[in-house]
């Protein structure tokens, strides 16, 4: 798996740490323990994990807009088996941008 994690300039290093175990999920369908158990490993709340999570942008870099090449980009872990199920992916502003013409996973 190619994931890609791009951390904003404010996060510490335990913040970083933090976001690496978040996107290290492992699919087996137990996201909301393994959320859990970082904010226990990390002694904070739910709150404060995912403020640091706003700061960290994931991406599958093997999984491109087929139209302008933007890498994907993820909102949760649980959602990277079914990108990649998909054949084809456009991103939303190449799909707004089209008009609708262009659609996902066709
Ligand atoms: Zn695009």
């Amino acid at each position: 798996m190619s994931l890609k994690l791009i951390f904003s300039p404010t996060l510490n290093q335990s913040a970083v740490q933090m976001c690496q175990d978040y996107w290290a999920y492992k699919h087996n369908g137990q996201y909301i323990e393994h959320i859990e158990v970082l904010c226990r490993q990390y002694d904070v709340s739910y709150h404060v994990l995912f403020e640091v999570l706003a700061g960290c942008q994931a991406y599958l870099d093997d999984v491109h807009c087929e139209y302008c090449g933007r890498p994907y980009q993820l909102d949760v872990p649980a959602d990277i088996p079914y990108i990649r199920k998909q054949s084809s992916w456009f991103c939303e502003p190449c799909i707004s941008f089209s008009g609708g013409q262009l659609t996902v996973g066709r």
